[in-house]
């Protein structure tokens, strides 16, 4: 039996996680699961898994969910520091699938372990890359990627020598919005930048997706993990999303991952890893797809990805603020208060105005005190502009 928590197990990554587990009841112990408002299904889980302790991000529903257990025997607990405590429980195999940089204490946490983290969280690696590959490194953790293109760049480099690795390609749907006119985005509803053309995915990346703030984070994200130069990380648009990545290599091969856009793939690949195991995946048709296309993205259409280069070149805390007022940003196109459009010129205005400040491109310490400093203050910069 493999001891297995899930961080964020309430959320899409979440389910899909207990989806793969469900099928091989007999292989897996879960420990803990955590949630957010989603009381009902939390509780629900953590029922059916006989889980130790099932944890709510927050603290204000902490009767609820005690009431939703009540004799199940499972633990209820509430708040961050329950979530750091949810992460630390030993266990051989812990998701990281929290959304947003509230990730990335729990994330470390099961690092400072020594544990096994999979890690769909991408925020925590974009606001601290160097933070959590060095305390991976100082416990003996291991981090398995679990981001779709990640994972698909892990599996390319089996059996290969990282070092003959040329460039990295990273595919894009293009999102909601590709083919609509640039002079409608402004108006467009957070409605319509829910909806993705292949994936069915949380609200926030679906959103992160039409603005391709996703595919920002992204390729920082394999910039740190895979410890690339960004010069050698490339975005394409492939409306398919049926090839998820590729890896060039020094020969000038290119290996490509293909596959469904179903995330339990590569949920499943990290949770079977290093080994492959049969999944409850489609199998592709190649011949019904017909044709894989791909074209560079319209940096107009796609600001974030100019955005994601600029981060890169300043290194030290830029991610952190980065990431911190992509998501302000958001929360703020999410209520209403400010347009599609909006998001990427504020980020780039919070960029300008906090990133300049004295010590945030200070590389020498992303400590989680530091990160959570350049955070608060970006996104109060970020309210500041919202309303302005
Ligand atoms: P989601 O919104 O569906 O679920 C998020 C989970 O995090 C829920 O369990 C929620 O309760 C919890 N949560 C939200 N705010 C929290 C907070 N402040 N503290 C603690 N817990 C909180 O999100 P998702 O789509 O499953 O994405 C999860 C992560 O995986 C994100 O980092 C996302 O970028 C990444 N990811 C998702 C997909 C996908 O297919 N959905 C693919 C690749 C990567
Ligand atoms: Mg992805």
């Amino acid at each position: 039996m493999r001891r297995i928590s899930i961080l964020g197990a309430t959320g899409s990554v979440g389910q899909s996680t207990l989806d793969l587990i469900r099928r091989a009841p007999r292989e897996f112990q879960v420990v803990a699961l955590t949630g957010g408002q989603n009381i009902a299904q939390l509780a629900q889980d953590a029922r059916e898994m006989r889980a130790e302790l099932a944890v709510t991000a927050d603290p204000a529903r902490l009767d609820d969910l005690r009431a939703a257990l009540n004799g199940s025997g499972v633990l209820a607990a509430a708040g961050e520091a329950a979530l750091i405590e949810a992460a630390q429980i030993p266990s051989d195999w812990i998701m990281s699938a929290i959304v947003g940089v509230a990730g990335l204490a729990p994330g470390l946490a099961a690092l400072e372990q020594g544990m096994t983290l999979a890690l769909a969280n991408k925020e925590s690696l974009v606001a601290a890359g160097p933070l959590m590959l060095a305390t991976a490194a100082a416990h003996g953790a291991r981090i398995l990627p679990v981001d779709s293109e990640h994972s698909a760049i892990f599996q390319a480099l089996v059996g290969e020598d990282p070092r003959a690795m040329e460039r990295v390609i990273i595919t894009a749907s293009g999102g909601a919005f590709r083919d609509r006119p640039l002079s409608d985005l402004a108006h467009v509803t957070v409605g319509e930048a829910s909806q993705h053309p292949n994936w069915n995915m949380g609200q926030r990346i679906t959103i992160d997706s039409a603005s391709m703030f996703n595919k920002a984070l992204e390729v920082i994200e394999a910039k740190e993990f895979f410890g690339l130069s960004p010069d050698s990380i490339e975005v394409l648009i492939h409306p398919q999303s049926t090839v998820h990545a590729l890896v060039g290599f020094n020969d000038g091969a290119l290996m490509a991952h293909v596959g469904p856009p179903d995330m339990r793939h590569a949920i499943g690949y990290a949770l079977n890893w290093p080994e492959r195991r049969s999944l409850p995946v489609a199998r592709l048709d190649l011949a019904a797809i017909g044709r894989l296309d791909f074209a560079h993205p319209d940096p107009a259409r796609y600001p974030a990805l100019t955005l994601a280069r600029q981060v890169m070149a300043a290194g030290g805390h830029a991610g952190a603020i980065f990431n911190a007022a992509k998501e302000r940003a958001l929360d703020h196109f999410i209520d209403g208060h400010i347009s599609f459009t909006a998001m990427s010129v504020l980020v780039a205005r919070a960029l300008d105005d906090v990133g300049v400040q004295d010590d945030a491109q200070d590389s020498g310490d992303v400590t989680l005190e530091s990160v959570r400093r350049w955070d608060h203050l970006t996104r109060q910069h970020m309210d500041r502009l919202a309303f302005a």
